[in-house]
Parts: structure tokens; C-alpha cells; sequence
């Protein structure tokens, strides 16, 4: 029988809900309990592969790819772009998670439509009440049932008072009902605003929350209360909050803001949250390592924490106006800093107006993902800059791709060389749409996505990176870089250091040149990365950054 915990949010968005909900799961794990994560998105969207990182964020890839049937013999949907907290979830976890755990608003209509085309409804009027809010508790119910969960983490996206998020809210109350209050606990986060004006934290948002959750039929058992500081800076907040939200003021937990993310799960286990939610759930640890596990969790953070060095990464985009759009790489790229005693700037450049300094003067650089013409030119002169001032150089799928077409103008003479998704009249077309994606018309979950065998060439600084010949990475691309170009041409340095299965697919790029990492990636090696196991080819990166900075021989 699987425990359920059901996070939802207050006041705003952005208090970081998905942190606190993984942070919750990982004091289930500390006590080893076998736990994962659902996540509901309100939006229509079926997933957030369509949707502009600068809207909504990145947009995780998984491992594996989930067949998505809304009716039994009907069309299936390859879903394997998800919400970018899954990527939180992963990293505190260290588990892959199946793409199905992320419901959203799209599933669940499109489902209920097909359903009643197919005539499964027949001689009934469908509605959001039962026929939506039933297929929201199966979705739920089948994960724990068919992954035989002791508990499943349920974190509702938006906030409450949402219109587009009242049906789970209802589907929460109905299950809640189903299951029993020894079976599931609700979570609250909301946000209390520090008045520097008055000097005092402000429960009254939070106050209203709780109020809106409790109209829709769902009372808290927990507050966790995002706030810049402690709770414990204002003496009399916590107890308002516990008065207001009918709550013990230890139900109240403290959530301030942290040098390091990795540390929550730890001010929760201070608060004693992990403790409590067993009680509530009359669920007794199933491991007596506990403490071990996290000791062994605290030193993971105090790599973190405890970093003697520091380098400044430039990371030439189209869209760095927020940073959430290149969440893993920041993640992977600070996980790799922490296991070499490193604390990792980034530098976000939108290259629409390059600022050639700000990508001169930093230590290394990460050329980024990206799709569509705007702001790419700017993207391949970073690339060019960087071989030519010889800046330690990481291209991820896009920017791999950007890296190959610099070296083909400016090493292989090419000029006008492009991809085909960026200007389909180049005369050099050396990055182009894969052989079958070229009869693919949709654009929803479409693209090569998920986790395929990456084939390393020998003798190459990838294979020594890997220290092995086969590898699994993840993919999320239409287009990939035609080789051709450069076995007619090359005596520049560049070679193809891995391919797919088939030989056909380039999966990375690499110059040969003596003293210089330059290396770019088809494969998204972030989505892959841990706080406990930072990824190879970052880490990788990141050394030669380290070495060029401070003047050991790469
Ligand atoms: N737009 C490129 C492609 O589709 C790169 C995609 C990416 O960076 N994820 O191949």
C-alpha cells in the first residue's frame, strides 16, 4: 500500500515548490523507503516540448520514452520532454524517473475527449467532475500500484486559486477521501515577504492561502514557508501562521533562502519533517542506516559549501533573459565544480547584442541548446571566439552543432556554411535535418529524444573522459552534423569523437589541437549529471578550465 504526500503551492510562483517536494522524497528515501515523484502541470500544452524556455523554463529530457495511448488501439504520443523539475527530482533522488509521472491539463482533456469520441461514455454527459478528476486519481493510482511505491510525492504545479488547477485540487480531495488520513498528508508551500519597512516577516499572504486551500476542501498538515530568513527571526510569525492555518506550530516549517539547494533536505530534517510525516503516515523507517545516510547526504553539500577556487563560465544563449532555461546545465556545471573544491560563476550571454568581453574575459565557455534563427549568429561567433583565443570550449547539442559550423567557415573556407534550420538557402548545408525526421510534419514530442547508445571513438579525449567504449546519453534534436564536409576538407583538427549505433548520427565533435579542450556534445550530458556523480565530459570541462586558469599543462 503506497503513502501519498500531495505538495501544492501558495502566494506565488517560483518559491521553489519543486525543491521543497524533492527535498520531502529524499527524507523518505533517507529512511529507505522506496520513493518517486509525480509532478502535475496545469497547462494544456500535452508536455512542455513546445513550450519557450524563456516562458516556461528548460525543458528535461528523460531516459525513457513513454508511449502515451489516450484510448486503448488509438494514437500514441512519445512523451519524453518534461516539466524541468523532474530534473530536481532526479538530481536529489539519483533515479531516473518515467516521463508518465508528469501529468498535465493536455493528458488529462485530450484522454477525456478520445474517450468520449470512442463512445466509452456513452448516454452520459461528460464532465471534469468524475470523468477528468477520475482519469487524474488512476494516472496516479497505477504509478504507485505498478512501481510498488511506499510513497509517491505528488507536487501540484501552479498555485492555489489557479483556475486551471482547481480540477486537482478536487481530484486531491476525492483521493483523500478515498484513501484516508493515515495514507496521505498534505504539504503547503507558500512564500512570507520580509517588510524592510517594518523589519518584520508577513503571514498574511500565507494566511489567504491557506484559507483558499482550505475552501476547495483540502486542510494542510504541513506549512513549509519560503521566507528570505528563518522563521525564527520574527518570534511571534510562526505562531500567527500556526493559529491562522489551524495547524501545531511544529507543523510549521521553516524554509529560508540557501547558499546551497542540497541543504534543504537537511533544514528539514533539523525541523524534524522527516520524523513527523512517518507519524503522521504510520510508516516505521525501513532501514537503520539512517543517520548514515544522512551523514552522508551533509557531505555531498559541504562540497558545495566548502569549494577553495573559483571560474567564470560564459554561456553564450538566445535565452538567458532567465536562467531557469538552462536549469541542468547550471546544475551539472556546479556539480562538477563541487567535486573539484570549485565554485562555478556563469555568465549568461544573450547573443543577440554579443558583448564579445564578456565572453573574452571569462575562463571557459558553454555554448548552449537552442533551436530557430534568432540570435544564432552571435552563438557562432562565440564559437569562433573561442577557438581563436583558444577558451576551453563545451557545446551541447546546439552549440555543438554551432562549433562545427565556425570551423567550417573559418577553417575549411565554407563561407555561408549553416544549418538548415537556420538559413535552408546555405550554399554548405553542413548541419541538417536527420534522414527521418525530414517526412515528420507534427512538432509535439517529435524529435530524436531520450537515451541511445553513444558509440566513443578510440584515441579520442571523449573515450579517455568515459573510460569506456559505450555509453548512454540523452537526446532532444531534428537536425545533426553532416561529417562529410570535413573528411573532404579537414587537416584543420576536427574530429568525430562518437557516433550513434548506426555510424550515421555524429554524436560528438572534438579538436585535436595540442593544450586545448574543445569539445562539443550531440547529447544533453546535464540530464544526467548528480550532486553525488557530476557528469564525465562536464567535470572533464571544467579541469581543463581549471588547468588553463591556473597554469597546469592540459
Ligand atoms: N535545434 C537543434 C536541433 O534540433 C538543436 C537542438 C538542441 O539544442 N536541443 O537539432
Amino acid at each position: 500500500m503506497t503513502k501519498f504526500v500531495f505538495v501544492t503551492g501558495g502566494v506565488m510562483s517560483g518559491i521553489g515548490k519543486g525543491i521543497a517536494a524533492a527535498s520531502t522524497a529524499k527524507l523518505f528515501q533517507f529512511r529507505g523507503f522506496k520513493v518517486s515523484i509525480v509532478k502535475i502541470d496545469p497547462y494544456l500544452n500535452v508536455d512542455p516540448g513546445t513550450l519557450n524556455p524563456i516562458e516556461h523554463g528548460e525543458c528535461f529530457v528523460t531516459e525513457i520514452v513513454w508511449n502515451f495511448q489516450p484510448v486503448e488501439n488509438g494514437e500514441k504520443f512519445q512523451i519524453s520532454e518534461i516539466d524541468q523539475d523532474f530534473g530536481s527530482y532526479e538530481r536529489f533522488l539519483n533515479v531516473n524517473i518515467p516521463p508518465s509521472h508528469n501529468i498535465t491539463s493536455g493528458q488529462i482533456y485530450l484522454q477525456t475527449i478520445l474517450k468520449e469520441r470512442k463512445g466509452e461514455y456513452l448516454g452520459h454527459t461528460v464532465q471534469i467532475i468524475p470523468h477528468c478528476t477520475d482519469i487524474i486519481k488512476d494516472r496516479i493510482k497505477r504509478i504507485a500500484q505498478e512501481e510498488k511505491l511506499d510513497v509517491l510525492v505528488i507536487e501540484c504545479g501552479g498555485t492555489v486559486g489557479d483556475i486551471e488547477s482547481t480540477v486537482f485540487l478536487e481530484a486531491i480531495r476525492q483521493l483523500r477521501l478515498e484513501v484516508g488520513r493515515k495514507d496521505m498528508v498534505l504539504i503547503h508551500v507558500t512564500y512570507i515577504p520580509y517588510s524592510e519597512a517594518v523589519g518584520q516577516l508577513k503571514s498574511k499572504p500565507t494566511q489567504h492561502s491557506v484559507k483558499m486551500l482550505q475552501a476547495a476542501g483540502l486542510q494542510p498538515d504541513f506549512l513549509v514557508c519560503r521566507a528570505p530568513v528563518e522563521l525564527e527571526t520574527d518570534p511571534s510569525v510562526r505562531a500567527k501562521i500556526s493559529l491562522f492555518s489551524n495547524l501545531p506550530p511544529e507543523a510549521v516549517i521553516s524554509n529560508p533562502d540557501i547558499q546551497c539547494i542540497y541543504d534543504l533536505p537537511l533544514i528539514f530534517e533539523r525541523q524534524n519533517l522527516g520524523d513527523s510525516l512517518c507519524f503522521n503516515l504510520d510508516l516505521k523507517p525501513k532501514t537503520l542506516s539512517c543517520i548514515e545516510c544522512i551523514s552522508d547526504w551533509r557531505k555531498t553539500v559541504d562540497l558545495f559549501k566548502n569549494t577553495n577556487k573559483e571560474v567564470t563560465i560564459a554561456m553564450p544563449g538566445k535565452y538567458t533573459s532567465i536562467t531557469d532555461s538552462y536549469v541542468s546545465i547550471n546544475a551539472a556545471l556546479r556539480d562538477a565544480g563541487a567535486h573539484l573544491g570549485t565554485k562555478v560563476h556563469i555568465r549568461w550571454v544573450d547573443t543577440e547584442y554579443l558583448d564579445e568581453n564578456a565572453v573574452l574575459s571569462a575562463d571557459g565557455m558553454l555554448n548552449t541548446p537552442g533551436f530557430g534563427s534568432r540570435a544564432v549568429e552571435g552563438m557562432i561567433r562565440c564559437a569562433e571566439l573561442a577557438m581563436e583565443h583558444r577558451i576551453p570550449y563545451l557545446g551541447i547539442c546546439f552549440g555543438c552543432q554551432l562549433l562545427y559550423i565556425a570551423y567550417c567557415r573559418k577553417f575549411l573556407g565554407l563561407e555561408g556554411a549553416n544549418s538548415t534550420e537556420i538559413d535552408p538557402k546555405t550554399p554548405y548545408a553542413v548541419v541538417d535535418k536527420m534522414d527521418d525526421q525530414k517526412a515528420i510534419k507534427l512538432m509535439g514530442g517529435t524529435m530524436r529524444l531520450g537515451g541511445y547508445p553513444v558509440i566513443l571513438k578510440p584515441n579520442t579525449r571523449l573515450s579517455s573522459v568515459y573510460a569506456q567504449g559505450e555509453i548512454i546519453e540523452r537526446f532532444r534534436h531534428r537536425y545533426h552534423i553532416m561529417d562529410d564536409f570535413m573528411k573532404k576538407n579537414d587537416d584543420k583538427g576536427m574530429v568525430v569523437s562518437a557516433v550513434d549505433k548506426t555510424g550515421k548520427i555524429v554524436n560528438a565533435l572534438e579538436l585535436n589541437w595540442p593544450n586545448y579542450f574543445c569539445v562539443g556534445t550531440q547529447f544533453h550530458a546535464e540530464f544526467k549529471s548528480r550532486p553525488t556523480n557530476p557528469s564525465p565530459i562536464y567535470t572533464a570541462f571544467l579541469q581543463a578550465v581549471l588547468d588553463k586558469k591556473f597554469g597546469k599543462p592540459i
